[in-house]
């Protein structure tokens, strides 16, 4: 008997409801299995590549044939089973932040503990809940991941459509949720993929991004990108998006937030996802005065601190140049003058600008 023959042995469709249990249990909202039949991305992904797209995320340019062919990544995989954690925390503002110019709009997904261990973890604990039940297989979990299609396994798995803003839309759930994945060989029943897009006529998304940054339907610019702007880009942020940055400090979620489908979001019950150091709400100079100690000490276990302090205070700059004027962010700008980094110092400077082009003319002028 080969071994494929041996692996039919359980009742693979009993264990992928007993799966879909368990992945409840461990408080994933949707699981699906995916094949590893990913070809029709690959011309997608060279595409945006070719035009320069991805900006200074090279990583996106590596590791060739792995990203649509699940099997080269980790050989012998036959099946991935995708899983959805949705993650906005209960009773944080969204929309109503974002006019509030004196405050930090925080993307919502990183306003508490870091995602990646947790969804790992679990989709760990499930592998070891199967493997109790069948005996061992291979598998390996990933999380956000970079050779890893992720929203392409998930659409293939079942889980939902890719909106015009290059998101994966649930019907039941909108877009903010995290996707996990484990790669196994064990050749579960698939998911029919999620054929129907229900974007229709809707352009909400195109025309509510602030930086143009949706260039065609699900094709986004990510120079142009708010979250690429504020979190991969290392350098000087071009002038010509500080001011639509607006207040948003680390990210955007602007795309999502207008789409009628984030209506039927629900509120994470994850206790790691909830808002750290008032970050759902906090002043922009409130989070400007923080030292780098207290930087590394608030953000630790927090998506954020990858941008590091320079990075922290080069996007802070950027939203109290946008800030209304008034004496206190004048005054907070004013003490980050003499930064050691070159980079926070160009901000600060672009800042002041903006700001003395807003105050009132007799002190413009006095
Ligand atoms: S995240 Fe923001 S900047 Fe990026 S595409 Fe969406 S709305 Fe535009
Ligand atoms: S805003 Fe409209 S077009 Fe954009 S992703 Fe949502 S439904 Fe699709």
């Amino acid at each position: 008997m080969t071994d494929d023959a041996l692996r039919q042995e359980p009742d693979l469709t009993a264990l992928k409801a007993k799966l879909l249990v368990w992945g409840r249990e461990l408080g994933f909202q949707q699981l699906g299995v995916a094949d590893v039949e990913l070809g029709e991305h690959r011309e997608h992904l060279a595409r945006w590549l070719d035009a320069g797209m991805h900006g200074e995320m090279g990583y996106m340019a590596e590791h060739g044939d792995k990203r649509w062919r699940p099997d080269q990544l980790v050989p012998g995989t036959r099946r991935v089973i995708t899983a959805r954690m949705d993650y906005l925390p209960p009773e944080v503002e969204t929309t109503k932040l974002l006019g509030q110019p004196d405050k930090a709009y925080i993307s919502r997904y990183a306003l508490g503990r870091d995602y990646h261990k947790l969804i790992r973890k679990r989709l760990t604990t499930l592998a070891k809940w199967l493997e109790a039940e069948i005996g061992p297989f291979g598998y390996r979990a990933f999380v956000d991941s970079a050779p890893v299609l992720e929203r392409a396994l998930a659409q293939r798995s079942g889980l939902g459509w890719f909106g015009k803003n290059s998101m994966l839309l649930s019907p039941k759930a909108g877009s903010l949720f995290f996707l996990g994945e484990l790669y196994t060989d064990l050749p579960l029943p698939v998911d029919p993929p999620f054929e129907r897009e229900h974007c229709g006529s809707c352009e909400r998304c195109k025309s509510a991004c602030p930086t143009g940054a949706i260039v065609d339907d699900k094709v986004i610019d990510a120079r142009r990108c708010i979250s690429y702007l504020t979190i991969e880009l290392k350098g000087a942020i071009p002038l010509e998006f500080r001011r639509a940055i607006g207040n948003r400090v680390y990210g955007c979620d602007d795309c999502q937030l207008v789409c009628p489908f984030t209506r039927f979001t629900r509120a994470s019950p994850e206790p790691d996802f909830a808002p750290r150091h008032a970050l759902d709400r906090a002043e922009l100079i409130e989070l400007f005065a923080w030292s780098e100690e207290e930087f590394l000490e608030r953000t630790e276990g927090s998506a954020i601190r990858r941008i590091g302090h320079q990075r922290w205070l080069r996007n802070i700059a950027v939203g109290l140049g946008n800030a209304p004027w008034s004496p206190r962010v004048v005054d907070a700008l004013e003490a980050r003058r003499n930064d050691p980094s070159a980079l926070v110092r160009e901000h600060v400077e672009w800042a002041l600008a903006e700001q003395r082009r807003r105050a009132p003319t007799l002190l413009a002028h006095g």
